[in-house]
């Protein structure tokens, strides 16, 4: 239960009125701020404006899951307008105090080292990436439906990286019927591609496996579907990158051979707002217990 402890909320998207129930279900005392225009506001939460004096009362704060950018800006799509965080509110949080978050942004992390308050960055945590590539695979299965004029069953796909969404991707693909090859770059993940059943590749061998492909899914963060990659490949494939942007596809090149090449970001939260929104809130609940309990063994 976390009876007692003041949460603020600042703006954020569907996912983050999961967040919301799940917390007021948790018996905190929750207050909003850019969910004014939100339908179906749940009850025995406050809505407020954006202050220090607010914020000064928090025990955690609550963040989209990208943060705040640069310039302080906070996406509120369900308030009035966006948030922007002024470096006197940043000066209002209480030192020792919880801001969570999904991934920071320089601006965030700094202005925690400058205030003393604790940043915490969800997707940074194995068990959320690895809950959060299941919403992920759905999304790139979406958009390989919707951007070929073929079935998943018996195409054939390359998934580049067998991380925490590259492994839960290709499981899924083969779950459909389609016939895997996996780019890695260590010999155990080819023998982990292996026992899955799986063709593995080493990814420095790429250019060797570019034929007769109908799909590339990418989820290596660095370039590597290079326009050398990319002269080799049958016209007819579609990449879809899921690395975080810039992607690692040369997205000119694929354009300028008329190769399908999609950057798709921010899946979770556009295919399953609701699950995505399960999957940080009963992260963050656990959090906050521990790190309330971790507290309490300390004084
Ligand atoms: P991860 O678990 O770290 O997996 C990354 C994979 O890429 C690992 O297999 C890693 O191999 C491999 N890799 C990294 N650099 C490489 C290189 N130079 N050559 C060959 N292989 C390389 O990360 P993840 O959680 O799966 O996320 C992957 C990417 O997807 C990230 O950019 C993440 O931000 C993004 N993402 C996007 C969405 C979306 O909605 N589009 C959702 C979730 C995540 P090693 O193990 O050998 O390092």
């Amino acid at each position: 239960m976390l009876t007692g402890l003041t949460i603020v909320f600042l703006g954020g998207d569907a996912r983050q009125v999961e967040v919301i129930n799940k917390c007021i279900e948790l018996d905190a005392l929750v207050r909003l701020v850019g969910f004014d225009k939100l339908e179906n506001s749940p009850s025995g939460v406050r809505h407020e404006a954006l202050s220090s004096v607010l914020l000064q009362e928090a025990d955690i704060i609550v963040m989209p899951v990208i943060g705040c950018d640069d310039n302080g800006i906070i996406a509120a799509p369900f308030g009035s307008g966006d948030l922007v965080m002024k470096q006197e509110l940043f000066m209002a949080i209480r030192e020792g105090a919880l801001v969570y978050t999904g991934m920071a942004k320089s601006l965030l992390r700094r202005m925690s080292t400058e205030y003393g308050f604790r940043l915490i960055e969800l997707l940074d945590r194995d068990d959320v990436a690895i809950y959060n590539s299941i919403p992920t695979a759905e999304g790139a299965l979406m958009m390989a439906i919707q951007n070929t004029d073929i079935t998943i069953h018996d195409s054939t796909c390359v998934v580049l990286g067998i991380g925490r969404t590259g492994f839960t991707l290709a499981k899924t693909l083969q779950g459909l019927g389609a016939k895997i090859r996996v780019g890695v770059r260590r010999e155990a993940d080819a023998a982990r591609a292996a026992v899955m059943g799986w063709e593995p590749f080493m990814t420095r061998d790429l250019t060797a496996y570019t034929s007769d492909i109908d799909l590339i899914f990418n989820t290596i963060p660095t370039m590597i579907i290079t326009a050398q990659i990319i002269s080799k490949l049958p016209r007819r494939t579609v990449i879809i990158d899921l690395a975080s942007a810039p992607g690692g596809t040369d997205f000119r090149f694929a354009e300028k051979r008329g190769i399908k090449a999609l950057l798709a970001p921010g899946l979770p939260g556009i295919v399953a707002p609701k699950t995505a929104g399960i999957i940080i809130a009963n992260t963050l609940c656990q959090s906050i217990t521990e790190e309330f309990h971790l507290r309490g063994d300390e004084e």
